[in-house]
């Protein structure tokens, strides 16, 4: 037993276990230490509940009513944002209000009492604030140096040691991350200048081999990049480098331990990355005092712990420190990857985790020589298998240690402690504002149902449970508490699922994408033919495209039609319709998922030439051809959903009713979802029985022509569907007035759409149909930022929405309507969030911003914004430098207090150019917000209940998006479109989107014959 080895009075200064401990039967010995461990503990007294009222209503009352956690813990979240009494007891009524139904009655019973204002409000309000601050400050050592060193005192004093870690706000722009870097460099002096000058406490200051580092700090590597983004590790590396490595020669210099946290799964190989990277150079080298987390809730840590030891044990040659956690981030991962369709990259019952963890614990003590462990737990099982695991190693005490949260579990710290063992305290410190983040998450850990602390001491389930093996207890686990990951809800179309987008920070969808460039590239400058009746057709003129990164490029030749050949085109769709109508539905289903299918074997190649062409940046090119694929396997499904006839039959009568094509379709397509867009309206015109003529936009035509290539390769019948690439204003009017042309399905501008409409209404004489026209045209959208959003979330989404493929979407986020307490400093982390944007080629992994389409789009967003400066303050503009002369770039440009009734306010854009309105409150900012001819897409960041109610009633746009950027609509989950200026006709990728292409059929027949009728 460890408590014979080691003092009780925890002086232990026994390093080696004994013989008589060292034993095989490692679970025997893991339950015996287990029990000393909660021998020395009290398990009744309230190890994390204080009597006071909010420990008990967070901690005690939320984690045996779900309903009442959420809203509490939501609110704890925003208090820090509320400004007055009043702000907090509106909040605090609308988030229990919320919840009513499921609330105890004490609670809806005290409901009506909470002060709607005045002076009450204002104690409410103090009171509040101060049980969160109080509450926080349970979990956080102190909101500056001086207090973090006085914490860290006291817990020398009590034989702890410690490691500091900086809370902040999630760093957005680079002045925060330069910030971040100065105070670890202010924490790091001084820490060391008041620390090393205390007098040793060898229970904390050395280890078996002697002193170790007084002072330890931990970092995560998000806070010192802004745009620390996986997709670009070099990119990601160079920047988090540049201010890593004074922070590490400081550390180094003053005899400092630095440990490099571990976030979220998708920054764990770029952190891996630089944590190798940093470490190989030759000036830290040789620097034994640093570490890294490891996370034993992915299912990847063991082959991450064998990677790390061959990397220290065959190329460093200098051992490493592993902080061995279960992890923090696991209900974002699972919801994530249900949001994704991911894999789950966790563990997905805590048995699992808790059995790796046990794995991970043996193999870093069986390396113990090249990878020196901390174990972070606060489960006795965990810890006690890892004590256990030791003394059969025969691994000195001293050589590892336990580490805990500041604010957690004090009572299982002096257990372990009292045995001898090193204890270190992870202790953060920060201003309350972002210190509330940590404490939801704290909380949360505290209350979930799988938390080892809340069992044993908030449970009191029994001893003897709690320390049995986590493969043992599995099947317990399995059929009580444990939390099953989300799973998406509500009906799929059919068995419809959204084709999954690329992970990019997994290393094979980046090499992927890099080959595929390479190939693509190897491919420029071909020509390529129109396709009518599967016939490839030359034309006397081509439309050249190049890549509008790098204009030097081309990127193809495409024939361009004459009206002749648009005239051809439709004679051919119109001679190939009758076949392709009595084509029976499930064929042409099959048809479009075997288009599906092509894209999904062409995926690489495909988003390059997204890329190359149209100047999307990586992910932005693989959703659109994502969506593509949604598009063919949602129509399909919609369209055998549709092809079942309707039955309302009596006796005597039977009557159908059901769908029929209309005819040709022309579809023409814009060039900003060159892949999605085009493949959504022909897909749909097709599988409801329509032949089509496509016209893709002149800009992306050579990829128009690729889908061309997929529709043949799939099987397209002659003549069901023509490729007719050409100049819009030349062959437009033809096709739009065609005579044997049902409908124009188009998506494009305001000015076009409105033409089309007006030329499609005129019948030409032998025309004996009226037409259909399907319009999606532009936007003005606008995000609302109520008072009390969450600036970090806000100031990003606003970012992604107006900035996302250089603001080249009709759904994008145009402009920021911002409430009046809130508008400057939204404003400046606005516009350093801008600043800090990579403008860059498309093509290069790391670009946020790339082009614009083309000279005429560059020329008309410039002359735009020289008249925009007329009308309001343009308060941020790029500078582009070279990059303006090697592609068609328009850097972020940002107008602050514009005038609603403005052309920047009123007029779209479609460039990277966002418009900032001050708004005095809610209906003010409704008002500007419905203040366009437009209804496409909206966006509020809000968190206050009552405000998204008003908001979701009277923000009248198609696609309003709620606490997230207003960009990025998926098929079936977000079926898209909208009305006013913004769009005639349903939803793409919606449950009516076909029905336009169909035209409605009733079917009556008489079944009676002389007085009988058949049986039904
Ligand atoms: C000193 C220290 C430093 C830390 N640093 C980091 C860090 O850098 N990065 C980080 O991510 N975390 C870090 N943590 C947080 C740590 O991961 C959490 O404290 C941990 O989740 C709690 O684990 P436990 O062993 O104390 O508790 P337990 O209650 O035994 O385990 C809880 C953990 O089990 C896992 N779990 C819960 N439900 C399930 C389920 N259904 N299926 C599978 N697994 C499940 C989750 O990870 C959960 O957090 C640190 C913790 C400490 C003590």
């Amino acid at each position: 037993m460890p408590s014979d080895a080691a003092p009780k009075d925890g002086t232990g200064t026994a390093d080696h276990a004994g013989p008589a401990m060292v034993t095989n039967d490692i679970e025997a010995q893991t339950r015996r230490i287990g029990s000393e461990i909660f021998a020395r503990l009290d398990r009744h007294g309230p190890v994390l509940f204080t009597p006071s009222w909010w420990d008990d209503q967070l901690m005690g009352l939320g984690m045996h009513d779900p309903a009442l956690k959420v809203q509490l813990f939501r609110f704890v979240d925003t208090l820090p944002y509320l400004r007055t009494g009043t702000d907090v007891s509106r909040h605090l009524r609308e988030y229990l209000g919320e919840a009513k139904a499921d609330l105890p009655g004490w609670i809806r019973r005290t409901l009506p009492w909470i002060p709607d204002g005045g002076p009450l409000s204002g104690v409410l309000a103090f009171t509040a604030r101060k049980g969160a601050e109080r509450m926080a400050r349970r979990f956080i050592a102190g909101s500056n140096v001086p207090e973090a060193v006085a914490a860290v005192k006291a817990m020398r004093a009590r034989r702890l040691a410690f490691t500091i870690d900086l809370l902040g706000e999630a760093t957005v722009t680079e002045t925060e991350a330069d910030h971040v870097q100065k105070q670890y460099l202010d924490l790091l002096a001084g820490l060391t200048r008041e620390v090393n000058r205390l007098p040793e406490e060898p229970m904390v200051d050395r280890d078996d081999r002697g002193p170790i580092p007084r002072v330890n700090v931990s970092i995560k590597l998000s806070a010192l990049f802004s745009q620390f983004d996986p997709i670009d590790p070099a990119g990601t590396s160079r920047s988090v480098l540049r201010r890593l490595r004074p922070i590490l020669r400081s550390a180094k210099e003053s005899g400092a331990f630095v440990n490099f946290d571990m976030e979220q799964y998708s920054f764990k190989d770029a952190t891996l990355r630089i944590f190798r990277e940093v470490l190989n150079e030759p000036e830290f080298r040789d620097w034994p005092h640093v570490g890294i987390a490891i996370q034993a809730y992915l299912r990847d840590t063991e082959q991450d712990l064998r990677d790390l030891r061959d990397w220290v044990k065959d190329e460093r040659n200098t051992p490493v420190g592993v902080r061995l956690v279960k992890g923090a981030y696991w209900d974002y991962e699972t919801v994530i990857a249900a949001q994704q369709g991911w894999p789950v990259p966790v563990w997905t019952r805590k048995w699992e985790s808790d059995a790796n963890y046990e794995r991970c614990t043996d193999f870093l003590l069986e390396n113990v020589e090249w990878l020196v462990p901390a174990f972070g737990s606060h489960n006795v099982r965990s810890l006690a298998h890892a004590l256990a695991s030791a003394e059969r190693l025969g691994v000195p005490r001293r050589r590892f240690e336990i580490q805990m949260l500041y604010g957690m579990a004090d009572p299982i710290k002096e257990a372990i402690q009292s045995l001898g063992y090193r204890v270190r305290i992870y202790t953060p410190y920060g201003q309350l504002l972002p210190g509330m983040a940590y404490l939801v998450r704290r909380l949360l850990e505290n209350s979930s149902n799988d938390s080892f602390l809340r069992a044993s001491f908030a449970e009191g389930i029994p001893e003897e449970e709690l320390l049995m093996n986590p493969a043992d207890i599995m099947e317990r686990i399995e059929s009580t508490n444990s939390i099953a990951p989300p799973k998406a809800q509500g009906r799929p179309s059919l068995g419809f699922r959204n084709e999954p987008l690329a992970d990019f920070s997994q290393e094979a969808s980046r090499t992927a994408m890099i080959s595929a460039l390479a190939e693509v590239r190897s491919q420029l400058g071909k020509t390529y033919p129109l396709v009518i009746a599967n016939r490839a057709v030359s034309s006397p003129s081509t439309i050249e495209s190049r890549n509008p990164s790098r204009t030097s490029e081309l990127v193809g030749r495409v024939a361009a039609a004459s009206k002749e050949q648009a005239v051809a085109a439709i004679a051919a769709a119109s001679a190939a319709f009758e076949s392709w109508r009595e084509t029976p539905v499930v064929q042409r289903a099959a048809f479009l998922q075997r288009v599906a299918q092509q894209f999904r074997e062409r995926r690489c190649e495909l988003s390059a030439w997204a890329c190359l062409e149209t100047g999307k940046p990586w992910r932005e090119a693989d959703a659109d051809i994502a969506e593509a694929i949604d598009f063919c396997e949602y129509y399909a499904a919609e369209m055998l959903r549709l092809a079942n006839p309707q039955h309302r039959d009596v006796p005597g009568e039977e009557n159908a009713y059901f769908y029929e094509p209309r005819g040709v379709a022309v579809v023409i397509a814009p060039w900003n979802f060159p892949l999605a867009i085009l493949t959504g309206m022909a897909t749909a015109a097709l599988v409801a029985g329509n032949t089509v003529v496509m016209k893709p936009a002149e800009q992306s035509s050579v990829i128009a022509a690729k889908f061309m290539e997929c529709l043949q390769a799939a099987g397209a019948p002659p003549g069901v569907v023509n490729f007719l690439p050409g100049d819009g204003e030349e062959i437009g009017p033809t096709l739009v007035q065609h005579p044997d042309v049902a409908l124009i399905a188009f998506t494009g501008s305001l000015k076009v759409g409105l033409l089309i409409n007006e030329q499609a209404s005129r019948t030409p004489g032998g025309q004996s149909h009226v037409k259909r026209v399907i319009a999606e045209m532009g936007g003005k959208n606008a995000i609302i930022v109520d008072a009390d959003a969450d600036l970090d979330e806000a100031v990003r989404g606003v970012i992604e929405s107006a900035f996302g493929y250089a603001g080249q979407k009709c759904s994008a986020g145009s402009r920021a309507v911002v409430l009046e307490p809130i508008y400057d400093q939204f404003l400046v982390r606005l516009i350093e969030a801008a600043r800090s944007l990579t403008v860059a080629p498309a093509d290069e992994p790391g670009c946020a911003l790339g082009p614009v389409i083309d000279a005429e789009a560059r020329d008309r967003i410039l002359r735009m914004i020289e008249k925009g400066k007329s009308e309001a303050r343009l308060a941020y503009a790029a500078d582009l430098g070279e990059l303006a002369n090697q592609g068609y770039f328009v850097g972020p440009h940002i107008f602050a207090e514009v005038p609603e009734a403005s052309s920047l306010a009123q007029d779209e854009i479609f460039g990277p150019v966002l418009s900032v309105l001050k708004a005095r409150d809610l209906d003010d900012a409704l008002r500007i917000a419905n203040g366009t001819p437009y209804a496409l897409t909206g966006g509020i960041y809000s968190r206050s209940p009552k405000n998204l109610e008003q908001v979701r009633r009277r923000f009248r746009v198609g696609n309003l998006y709620v606490n997230r950027r207003c960009t990025g609509a998926l098929v079936d989950r977000q079926p898209f479109g909208g009305f006013k200026l913004s769009g005639i006709g349903s939803k793409a990728g919606g449950p009516d989107y076909l029905l336009q292409f169909l035209l409605p059929r009733t079917i009556t027949e008489n079944t009676m014959r002389r007085g009988f009728a058949p049986a039904e």
